[in-house]
């Protein structure tokens, strides 16, 4: 359950400052969903990794499956040297055959290999979809070799292609740069480098805007018009920033934010996003009589930083008669 609640509840930390949540979790005071949360993530992975287990890996993980696409018989994969371990047969039996003149083979049925793979297989089967490839058979199988004086690898990371070689007495031959491995290369060059690249010029604010449904403008007693937005801030760095909120696109427009005084010198209003947080504001863009030239007019909304005067835009319209 510890285990549980320190890799499956712990997911909630990913949600906002992990060690505000983690003080106030600890002293009672988080909000009853982080408590929540704790609890459904905790239960779902003591259910998935400590009762369900292998069904997991067999039956729900999707690994296997792509690694079956990935896979040729030129990839080294956790294999049984059947070549080497075939007649199987226990030691005594072993020698009883060697004495007769019979083949034996090194592998002494002992099932270690099969006790100890966490989704049961028998790798002296063949490569099989449920296995995992973490090695536990090679470990169990080379203890019992050194136990009983035979050289190591009876399980180990081989080739199907190989085995076939030895079948046949032919050369074993590794050939780790092939088509499938460049292309390998190449893709996942290709995502790690589209992933640096989004870290690197990711951006510490952002700004959406939703435009008022019903109604799309109000007409005004002076004769002007009146859209309203909906405006959220994300700020992402952990200070409270300040941001003046600017509209382009529709010159002499007057913007406003509800319950909002402070304003920048242009006169556009200033709006705060505590940190780490995002925060919405209710926008009203208003012209005077005229001041508008097509029913529906595109607008750019820009939030600029106080301090640093980085910025973010978002595009909408402005709609008129
Ligand atoms: S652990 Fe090795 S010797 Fe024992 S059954 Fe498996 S392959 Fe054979
Ligand atoms: S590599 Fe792991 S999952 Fe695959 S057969 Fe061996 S012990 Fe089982």
């Amino acid at each position: 359950m510890l285990i549980a609640a320190a890799t499956g509840g712990a997911w909630v930390l990913y949600f906002g400052d992990a060690f505000e949540i983690m003080g106030s979790v600890f002293t009672g005071q988080a909000p009853m969903s982080v408590y929540l949360w704790i609890g459904i993530l905790t239960f779902t992975t003591y259910t998935l990794a400590g009762i369900m287990r292998e069904q997991v890996c067999i039956y729900m993980c999707p690994w296997p499956r792509i690694q079956a696409a990935l896979t040729d018989d030129e990839a080294l994969n956790v294999t049984y040297r059947v070549d080497r371990g075939e007649p199987r047969a226990s030691v005594k039996k072993a020698r009883a055959m060697e004495a007769e003149g019979l083949p034996a083979g090194d592998c002494v049925d002992c099932n270690m290999c099969v006790n100890v793979c966490p989704t049961g297989v028998d790798i002296r089967k063949g490569l099989q979809l449920p296995c995992i490839q973490c090695g536990l058979c090679i470990d169990a199988c080379d203890t019992v070799m050194d136990k009983i004086g035979r050289p190591r690898g009876l399980i180990a990371y081989d080739t199907d292609k190989n085995i076939e070689h030895r079948e046949r007495g032919e050369h074993v031959e590794y050939r780790l740069v092939r088509p499938r491995t460049i292309l390998y290369t190449v893709l996942i060059s290709c995502i790690a480098l589209l992933m640096t690249y989004v870290l690197v010029t990711r951006t510490m604010e952002d700004v959406n805007v939703l435009h008022d449904r019903n109604p799309v403008y109000v007409q005004l007693s002076a004769g002007g018009v009146r859209n309203g937005y909906t405006v959220r801030l994300l700020n992402k760095m952990h200070d409270e920033r300040q941001f003046v909120l600017s509209v382009e696109g529709l010159p002499g427009a007057e913007v406003t934010a509800v319950g909002q005084t402070g304003t920048a010198e242009n006169g556009f209003p200033i709006l705060t996003v505590g940190p780490d947080t995002t925060r919405e504001y209710r926008v009203l863009v208003a012209v005077g009589p005229g001041g508008w030239q097509a029913p529906s007019t595109d607008v750019v909304f820009t939030i600029t930083d106080v301090a640093s005067g980085v910025a973010a835009s978002a595009d909408d319209f402005f709609k008129a008669p």
